[in-house]
């Protein structure tokens, strides 16, 4: 890794179908056994309500989330790491019939260094990230550096528990 460009990303985990648990250990070994990449930093697990992925608010009940965050430092180009991720998605057998559909796995990539990224398929930092507890509040456990207060108060309405740490 010593010659690349080694970046720090963050990646938000969630599934809220079957062993969820199980679900996302493995995409967190998956991360870490990418080329080029290791994860350095893991949230605590944490339990969420389902919300709409746009709005950020409180969608029909449904079973709950679990969530996380990593830290992945890496030196594969963003897009390469968005492919990636869409694999461990994928490999892990998501399936998409309608929006907000409940999911096995999904992995967003939160930030990528100080990168901004505008382009067809990608979209960096997230640009949902500022809607959702279930994503900063992960984050600034490991990151308190890129989440300022103001960030935390606007979504603390939102119902997020701390289930304990997440280890793989
Ligand atoms: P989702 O339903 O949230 O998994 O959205 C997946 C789609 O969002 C894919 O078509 C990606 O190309 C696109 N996308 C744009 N920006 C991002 C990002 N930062 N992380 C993950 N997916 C992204």
């Amino acid at each position: 890794m010593a010659a690349e460009r080694v970046v720090q990303a963050y990646i938000a985990l969630g599934a809220n179908l079957g062993d969820a648990a199980a679900a996302l250990r493995r995409a967190a070994s998956a991360l870490d056994r990418l080329p080029l990449t290791r994860v350095r930093r893991m949230s605590g697990l944490y339990k969420t309500a389902p919300l709409d992925t746009d709005s950020g608010e409180a969608i029909a009940p449904g079973g709950d989330y679990l969530n996380a965050v990593v830290e992945l430092e890496t030196g594969l180009a963003a897009p390469a790491l968005l492919e990636q991720l869409q694999r461990i998605e994928q490999e892990a057998g998501r399936q998409r019939p309608y929006r907000n559909a409940p999911r096995t796995l999904d992995l967003d990539l939160l930030l990528y260094g100080s990168a901004r990224i505008e382009s067809a398929q990608l979209t960096v930092p997230h640009p949902r990230m500022l809607l959702r507890a279930f994503v900063l509040v992960p984050l600034a456990e490991i990151a308190p550096e890129r989440v300022s207060p103001e960030q935390l108060a606007a979504v603390a309405h939102q119902a997020i528990e701390r289930l304990g740490d997440f280890t793989v």
